[in-house]
């Protein structure tokens, strides 16, 4: 009797500590979601300082971040003039502070030294507990996040930490986004309009994929995009109808190309890209970002349709030079060329830079449903 009602009782019990578990869990996706869109570090810090505190009912949480770690201190550098003054944000230097920088540190406010406090939460006389969670990256510890709470229970010493530790590995990944997105911003490399990066970091960058592709003897290939006949939407619809959809393009291609790829707004109508892998994979994002442009809806003012098409021009390496400044622009140049003749050849198609006409158009002719003309 007694045995069963033990066991009962415990069962209770872990019934109990899973479904918190999964409530925890589910208030931390929510906020791991947001943090993922976050477009900016302003916005990234809204919702650490203020959705994070209101969803788990803290009484605040502050992000401290190292100036000593190269990351953070660019971050620094990129926010200077536009950062959102806040007591919730600090940034200062790691070197003699007492703190775990590999595990989250729960339990009372004091178990912190009086610096500490001083440093990573400021003036906060209500503080009865907090959770210190370290922020890392690759190249080491970019700073704390610390969660407070009025109440001396609910950060405790001897408490799990894997889902703090976890969400800890968010918030980082997240922060490192939003610090390279600042910096891209603050070297003028962003274009305005469709926020892609634009051609001078896109010249930057294929140097460096072809480095790396290289060193693991592997090939990169370069998208080079024009849209057809668009001074006709210019001059039909208005600039401003012009203007958004060249932004719903740009949009468009980038979600057609995998995320760890560069697209950028080359200039004008142009866009580019670089991509991982051969000939092959190269013809089927194409193929991918051609028809998703030709599906895509853009409204002039009156809520009529605008036609937006594109025409693709694609260069693989392997270059045959050592110096990679060179090969990118003569990668460029090649795709260029393709591009060249895809619009001289029909518009809305695909063109490789080392093949023939003849042989593109058997290639690349959109199929019979797709076409337009
Ligand atoms: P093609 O198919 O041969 O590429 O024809 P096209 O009309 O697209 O080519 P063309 O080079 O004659 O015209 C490019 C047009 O793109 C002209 C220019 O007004 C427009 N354009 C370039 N940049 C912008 C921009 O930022 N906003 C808007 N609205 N239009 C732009
Ligand atoms: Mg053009
Ligand atoms: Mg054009």
């Amino acid at each position: 009797m007694t045995e069963s009602t033990n066991i009962g009782e415990r069962l209770r019990s872990l019934v109990n500590t899973v479904q918190r578990n999964e409530r925890a869990l589910q208030r931390f996706q929510q906020i791991e979601l947001r943090l993922i869109e976050a477009e900016d570090f302003a916005a990234f810090l809204d919702i650490l300082t203020g959705e994070l505190v209101q969803v788990f009912e803290l009484r605040a949480a502050t992000l401290w971040l190292d100036d000593g770690a190269r990351l953070a201190a660019e971050l620094h550098a990129a926010v200077a003039q536009s950062a959102p003054a806040s007591g919730q944000l600090r940034w200062g230097r790691t070197a003699g502070l007492d703190l775990s920088a590999s595990a989250p540190q729960l339990g009372p406010v004091d178990m912190l030294s009086e610096d500490v406090q001083a440093a990573l939460l400021g003036a906060t006389p209500d503080n009865a507990s907090a959770a210190i969670l370290p922020l890392r990256h690759r190249s080491g510890l970019l700073g704390y996040l610390s969660l407070v709470s009025e109440s001396s229970e609910r950060f405790a010493e001897g408490m799990a930490t894997d889902l703090l530790a976890r969400f800890a590995g968010f918030v980082s990944a997240g922060l490192v986004n939003v610090a390279q997105r600042e910096q891209l911003k603050h070297l003028g490399m962003t274009d305005s309009l469709t926020g892609l990066p634009n051609r001078r970091y896109f010249e930057m960058r294929l140097e460096e994929e072809l480095q790396r592709a290289a060193r693991h003897a592997v090939s990169v290939a370069c998208l080079f995009m024009d849209l057809d006949y668009f001074k006709l939407v210019n001059d039909t619809h208005g600039h401003a109808v012009g203007d958004r959809a060249l932004a719903a393009v740009g949009a468009c291609i980038r979600s057609a190309v995998r995320l760890g790829e560069t697209v950028a707004r080359f200039g004008g109508e142009e866009f580019v890209a670089v991509l991982q892998g051969d000939r092959a994979n190269a013809n089927v994002v194409a193929e991918r970002v051609r028809r998703a442009v030709q599906a895509l809806v853009v409204r002039d003012n009156d809520g009529g349709e605008v036609p937006v098409t594109l025409s693709i021009g694609v260069a693989v390496t392997p270059g045959t030079t050592a110096d990679k400044g060179a090969a990118a622009r003569a990668l460029i140049e090649a795709a260029d060329g393709a591009l060249y003749r895809a619009k001289r050849t029909g518009r809305n198609r695909i063109v490789f830079a080392d093949c023939s006409e003849d042989e593109a158009a058997v290639d690349a002719t959109p199929d019979e449903a797709d076409s337009q003309d």
